[in-house]
C-alpha cells in the first residue's frame, strides 16, 4: 500500500446558495445553506484514502464543532490523526456564496491552521517513513517548507500543490519534486497564459509538473521528456468542488505503486472524472473498486 501523509489544512465551508452576490453594505436573502468538510489538505487526503493509499494527516482543527466534525470525516475514512493537532479556538472555515450561474465568492479564515507554525518530532518521523508527502499552500509558508526540506531529506516523494496561488519561495521550488498546478495557478507562477508555456516554464524550477485542465484533462512535462497531453474522460459534470484535489490525492497512490506517468494520470483523471458526476466535495470522492471498474 502507498504511504502517504498530508501536512495541510482542514476548513469548514461555509456555503450559501443566492441568486446573487449582495454588494456592499447590501444584504440579500440566500436559497439555501449547507456546511461541507473541506479544507485541500484534508481533502487530498480522503481523496487518497478512498483511492486506497495509507494515509495520515498532519495539521490541526480547532476545538469547536467544526473541529470534532472535521477530525470525524478524516478517521471515518480511515486516515490516520494521531499527529492532526486540536488547538484552542476556531476551526479554519471557508465562507462561501455561490450565485445562481454558479460563481462564487469566498473568504477563507485560517483559525487552527495558522497554530500549524513547526514540525514536532512525531511529525518528522511520520513524514520520514512515508512514500510521498501531499503539501498545499494553506498553512504557514513556512512550515510547508520545512515539511518539504525534512521529506526531501528522507528520500520523501514530495508534492505540491501551489493553491490558493501566491508567489513561491525559491527554496520551496527546490524541494519541490512534483508540482501540480490549475491553469490558473500555472499562469500566475509563470506569467504564462498558454498551459504549454506555463508548463515549460516551470520545468525550469522543478523536475515534473501536471497542470490540470479542468474537463480537458491535465498537461504533464517532464525534463528530458516530450510533454504529454491526458484528456479526461468525459462526463456530465455536476460539481466540480475538489476535482483537483481528488485527482491529487489519487496520483500520488499511483505513482506510490510504481505506476509510469501516462497510467498514473489516466487513473488520477479517472478519479477526478468520477467525482465531478456527484454533488459534494469529500463525499463524492470514489473508492479504489470505483476508479477500477471505469477504468475496466
Ligand atoms: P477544484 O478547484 O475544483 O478542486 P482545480 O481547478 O484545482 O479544481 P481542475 O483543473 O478544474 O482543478 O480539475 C482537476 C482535474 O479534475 C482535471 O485535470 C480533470 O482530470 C478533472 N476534471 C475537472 N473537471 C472535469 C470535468 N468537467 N470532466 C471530467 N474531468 C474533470
Amino acid at each position: 500500500m502507498t504511504s502517504i501523509v498530508v501536512l495541510g489544512s482542514t476548513n469548514m465551508d461555509l456555503v450559501a446558495y443566492v441568486k446573487r452576490a449582495p454588494a456592499r453594505g447590501e444584504t440579500v436573502t440566500g436559497r439555501s445553506f449547507r456546511t461541507v468538510p473541506g479544507g485541500k489538505g484534508a481533502n487530498q487526503a480522503v481523496a487518497a484514502a478512498r483511492a486506497g493509499g495509507e494515509v495520515a494527516m498532519i495539521g490541526a482543527v480547532g476545538s469547536d464543532d467544526f473541529g470534532h466534525r472535521l477530525r470525524d470525516v478524516l478517521e471515518h475514512c480511515s486516515v490516520d490523526t494521531d499527529l492532526l493537532r486540536t488547538v484552542e479556538g476556531p476551526s479554519g472555515t471557508a465562507h462561501i456564496v455561490v450565485d445562481e450561474e454558479g460563481g462564487n465568492a469566498i473568504v477563507v479564515v485560517p483559525g487552527a491552521n495558522g497554530s500549524v507554525t513547526s514540525l514536532s518530532r512525531g511529525d518528522e518521523a511520520l513524514i520520514s517513513g512515508a512514500d510521498l508527502l501531499l503539501l498545499q499552500l494553506e498553512l504557514p509558508l513556512s512550515v510547508v517548507v520545512d515539511g518539504a526540506a525534512h521529506a526531501r531529506g528522507q528520500g520523501v516523494r514530495t508534492v505540491l500543490t501551489p493553491a490558493p496561488a501566491q508567489p513561491l519561495p525559491p527554496e520551496l521550488f527546490d524541494l519541490t519534486d512534483l508540482l501540480v498546478p490549475n491553469e490558473h495557478e500555472a499562469t500566475a507562477l509563470t506569467g504564462r497564459t498558454d498551459p504549454h508555456a506555463a508548463a515549460l516554464a516551470l520545468l525550469e524550477a522543478v523536475p515534473e509538473v501536471v497542470v490540470t485542465l479542468g474537463a480537458a484533462g491535465c498537461l504533464y512535462a517532464a525534463r528530458g521528456a516530450e510533454l504529454l497531453t491526458v484528456p479526461a474522460p468525459r462526463v456530465r459534470a455536476v460539481d466540480t468542488t475538489a476535482a483537483g484535489d481528488t485527482f491529487v490525492g489519487a496520483l500520488a497512490v499511483a505513482l506510490g505503486e510504481g505506476r509510469p506517468a501516462p497510467e498514473a494520470l489516466a487513473w488520477a483523471g479517472t478519479a477526478a472524472a468520477l467525482s465531478v458526476r456527484r454533488e459534494g466535495a469529500s463525499t463524492s470522492m470514489p473508492y479504489r473498486t470505483e476508479i477500477e471498474a471505469a477504468l475496466g
